[in-house]
């Protein structure tokens, strides 16, 4: 009872929206996190498929990659490309894409489900909103290098209208994975709120950019610096109660459905093992007993050359200072005071207030953040059946869509500030909803 009580209270946990009463953010809890995560949602999938395939119903074809979708008499009748070579690569790589065949399939309907384009950086460039200044020039992928949107094109061919390219999500608080999984593999920190959030100059981020408040409008003003990264200055104290890492591997607990390891890494004292383990071996981490050495090794970490140090040591003393203002008119101060006034985040997601020169709470501790790519919100124009739609509105017949390459379905279910946790449901409903339609 007490941990569905801590878990229904900590619903919010992974972005607070920031501004007023009205408007972007979420003002009570949501849903969000499965027990088993990704790999706990996909068991049963797989299951299913296996016995599919074990009773001839279903044909899994791994390495075969399309690359056209054959038309015949104006309806899309199958699906052609290449049969790539096996690989074995090691975490990290791509695999091969060299291609020792060709293959063709013909079907009575065809379902693009290829996801979205956050692992090819170049069509994410492209594709950057205008409104968000121009694209980053460095970014990490927060997606395996194959969700590289090249379906798109292929469905293009086909007749398939795209729409709302330019609707992305991509989060602010990137780190690079120390053990990369795929090439360029970042990680995204869900923060909690206390972390003194400054640009790539040293300057802090404007009220109500704090932490774990508003991804994309961070991700706004972040384009309006002139440089790709920002930086994270905190404690120990801090990163050990409000660093979440997002990904399966980076939460055994949760992955392995594991009470006792999730009670033990969530409520008791310390870092959880993914979290030291970025401590440790991430290249993005600076831990440093106090102020001065902390601003020295920021100076030479890569990128922190065009840091105004006396800016950072301002900012941080300024803010310290605040610690002990009950009056403070620190926005961010007063913030966490708010939060720690509700259960959910007092229990697990913001540490109690403090100088982050405190000795006692430290080491202190700079994280530099990257542009991390993730979701895609455009893609092929369905309705809301699945079917795709032509140039002309008009329905391609034997042709649909699901998923990240379909926006949803058509541009989107949870709208354009879809926040962390609200993709897969839709890509779920937007695959029954189209293979329904395709069974039709
Ligand atoms: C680390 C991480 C954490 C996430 N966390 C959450 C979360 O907490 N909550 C949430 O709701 N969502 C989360 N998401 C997002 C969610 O996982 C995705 O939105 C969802 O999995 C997309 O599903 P999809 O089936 O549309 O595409 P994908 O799962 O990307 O599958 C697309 C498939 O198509 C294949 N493909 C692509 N092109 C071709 C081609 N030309 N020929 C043949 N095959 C092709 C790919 O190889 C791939 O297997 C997360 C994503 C990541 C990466």
């Amino acid at each position: 009872m007490g941990l569905v009580a801590a878990a229904e209270a900590t619903a919010g946990w992974a972005e607070r929206g920031g501004y007023g009463a009205l408007g972007p953010g979420n003002s009570v809890p949501r849903f969000h996190i499965t027990w088993g995560t990704g790999p706990g949602i996909v068991t049963p999938f797989e299951e299913a498929a296996r016995r599919a395939e074990d009773a001839g119903t279903l044909t899994i074809l791994p390495r075969h990659r399309v690359t056209e979708l054959v038309i015949a008499d104006g309806a899309v009748v199958g699906a052609r490309g290449d049969v790539l070579a096996d690989s074995a690569t090691e975490r990290g790589v791509t695999s091969s894409r060299d291609a020792v065949g060709d293959f063709e399939i013909t079907a009575g309907a065809t379902i693009v489900a290829s996801g979205g384009i956050g692992g090819n950086h170049e069509l994410v460039r492209s594709a950057w909103p205008e409104r968000l200044g121009t694209p980053p020039a460095h970014m990490l992928s927060g997606v395996p290098s194959y969700v590289d949107g090249s379906m798109q094109t292929v469905s293009a061919a086909a007749g398939a209208r795209l729409i709302n390219g330019d609707r992305m999500g991509h989060y602010v608080e990137g780190i690079q994975n120390w053990n990369p999984v795929w090439p360029m593999h970042g990680i995204r920190i869900l923060p909690g709120p206390s972390s003194l959030w400054l640009d790539a100059t040293g300057r802090r981020l404007p009220v109500p950019l704090f932490p774990g408040f508003d991804t994309l409008g961070t991700l706004e003003h972040l384009r309006t610096t002139g440089h790709d990264h920002s930086w994270f200055v905190t404690s120990r104290q801090i990163v050990e109660k409000e660093f979440a890492l997002s990904g399966s591997e980076q939460n055994p607990d949760l992955t392995g459905r594991d009470v006792k390891l999730l009670l033990k890494s969530r409520l008791a004292k310390g870092p959880t093992g993914p979290v030291q383990a970025f401590l440790d071996e991430g290249a993005d981490f600076i831990v440093e007993n106090d102020l001065e050495s902390l601003l020295e090794q920021m100076q030479r970490h890569d990128g922190g050359g065009i840091l105004d140090i006396d800016q950072v040591r301002r900012e941080i003393i300024a803010r310290d200072r605040e610690m002990d203002n009950d009056f403070t008119k620190d926005a961010q101060i007063g913030m966490l005071r708010s939060m720690r006034g509700y259960r959910g985040d007092k229990l697990i997601r913001t540490a109690a207030p403090h100088r982050l020169q405190d000795p006692g709470a430290g080491p202190m501790i700079a994280v530099k953040l990257h542009v991390l790519t993730r979701k895609s919100l455009g893609g092929i124009n369905t309705d809301l059946a699945g079917r795709a739609l032509g140039s002309d509105g008009a329905v391609i017949p034997g042709l649909f869509a699901a998923g990240e390459a379909s926006g949803f379905g058509g541009g989107g279910v949870h709208g354009y500030r879809a926040l962390e946790g609200t993709f897969l449901g839709g890509c779920l409903f937007s695959g029954r909803q189209a293979g329904r339609a395709a069974a039709c």
